[in-house]
């Protein structure tokens, strides 16, 4: 028994959420967003609960975004190695948790939220919508990515990659944007990457307690 005890203790070490977070000196990047609410505001907390991994995402086959989005779901699951984040792709926009398109993102009505991005050749958008009452956020989170120099220009395809990149950050829980250009989650992204600030703050959104629950509704 005194030669199990101590490969027990390890194995609780190995998988305790505090060394699932980032190395000391580096720190994560607010990722809550405030909603204001009466007497105050509301600080979403969201990351996906395990049982829903993996996530069902949808693109739609001839989507010029479609490698762009293989590529990110690929690059994010590098920086979760206890498998913390696991997506594919779905063949029905119905059945899918984040549906993502190549379209100018509509007018946003009343209930959602929008997070924006604004390379210089393209513009993105993860819209979302979250029940502060219920302590809800409703599904699906919707991701749109748009050229804003036609269907084809110099330095396009790298926008779309940085930017469905950027943009499925905030659908894993990044609900805010990083003051940092040399992030990812900078507002108006130009590293085609993560940033150690990046990875701390994707672990740190994962590994606290979300306060909303995601819903189909
Ligand atoms: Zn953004």
């Amino acid at each position: 028994m005194r030669r199990v005890l101590p490969g027990l203790l390890a194995m609780v070490a190995v998988l305790g959420c505090s060394d699932l977070l980032p190395p000391p000196g580096v720190d994560p990047y607010e990722y809550r967003r405030e909603i204001p609410i009466e007497g105050g505001v509301f600080r979403v907390a969201f990351h996906w609960p395990r049982q829903m991994l993996p996530l069902k995402i949808w693109i739609a086959d001839t989507d010029p975004l479609r490698p762009m989005l293989t590529r990110a779901i690929a690059l994010w699951q590098t920086v979760f190695v206890y498998g913390e984040f696991r997506a594919e792709l779905v063949t029905e926009p119905e059945a899918a948790d984040i549906v993502v398109r190549n379209t100018v993102a509509p007018s946003l009505n009343r209930a959602s939220l929008r997070l924006e991005s604004l390379a210089r050749q393209c513009t993105g958008a993860t819209d979302y919508v979250v029940d502060t009452e219920r302590a809800e956020i409703v599904l699906p989170l919707e991701v749109y990515a748009w050229s804003r120099i036609g269907p084809t220009g110099e330095g396009l395809e790298e926008c779309y990659e940085i930017t469905v990149l950027h943009e499925l950050g905030h659908a894993l829980g990044i609900l805010n944007h990083s003051l940092d250009s040399r992030d990812l989650m900078f507002g108006d992204p130009t590293v085609n990457g993560f940033s150690e600030q990046d990875r701390a703050t994707a672990l740190a959104a994962t590994h606290h307690p979300s306060n909303v629950v995601p819903v189909r509704r």
